[in-house]
């Protein structure tokens, strides 16, 4: 596929950003970062069951189901925001007039989730399948392992916007190169299966041990004079 897009905001030239990169993005764009620029991976138990659950999926080929065509593994791509990816599963549901209007579904693990990770992924697989069909694409769905169910998603103008933004700020990194710094954030970081190698309260606890250790050397500083220590020589920092 060709590089780069041509939106505002979008490196020309850059290598596309994987479909998948979303989802770690909108959970956190160092991780995002740290998966997709530094190629790091750490597997837990909740990565290990969404790879198996997406080996599943993942058998490329077509097959009507209940009168509906079918197509999994399908590959995908957008040149206006630079995505590429797979997408599971893509249903093809028939119209009045005949014509077809693309419908993609996500496989999860786990259950419906109170960020928007999932639905942000999916946004992106519709907006690559708008652009390679020209036509809308006004829902997909996501389907949960957990709870054997699925949750039928509508790209509204909120979702599509989100989901830009953050092809936006990835391709920001990607452009930069620069993996953003932690920032610690206990409902995220304790689930993160890249916890171990973020370190994200390292740098939190090295600044407090600076700060002890800072005020404690003062506390034992001999003060030969109150006053110079009270105010800086000129030019001082
Ligand atoms: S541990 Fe926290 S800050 Fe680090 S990558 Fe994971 S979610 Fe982001």
């Amino acid at each position: 596929m060709p590089a780069g897009g041509d939106t505002p905001g979008l490196p020309a030239g850059s290598e596309p950003i994987p479909l998948s990169a979303l989802q770690h993005a909108v959970y956190c764009l160092r991780q995002a970062a740290l998966i997709h620029l530094e190629r790091l991976w750490e597997e837990n138990r909740f990565t290990a069951e969404g790879q198996v659950l997406h080996q599943v999926a993942d058998k490329p080929g077509g097959r009507h189901v209940r009168g509906v065509r079918r197509q999994m593994a399908l590959p995908l791509a957008s040149l206006r925001l630079n995505l590429s990816g797979v997408a599971d599963v893509v249903e093809f549901h028939r119209q009045p007039d005949g014509s077809e209007v693309p419908f993609p579904v996500e496989f999860k693990r786990g259950k419906p989730k109170s960020h928007r990770a999932d639905e942000v992924q999916l946004c992106a697989q519709a907006l690559c399948l708008e652009e390679m069909f020209d036509k809308p694409v006004p829902m997909g769905a996501l389907y949960y392992a957990e709870t054997r169910r699925r949750t039928e998603v509508a790209f509204d103008a909120e979702l599509r916007g989100l989901t830009e933004e953050t092809a936006r700020a990835l391709a920001g990194i990607f452009a930069s190169e620069q993996t953003p710094p932690a920032r610690y954030k206990a409902s995220l970081c304790r689930a993160c299966s890249l916890i171990e190698i973020c370190r994200p309260r390292a740098g939190e606890r090295s600044a407090r041990a600076f700060r002890r250790r800072l005020v404690e050397d003062l506390a034992d500083a001999p003060s030969a004079d109150p006053e110079a220590s009270a105010h800086p020589r000129e030019g001082g920092a």
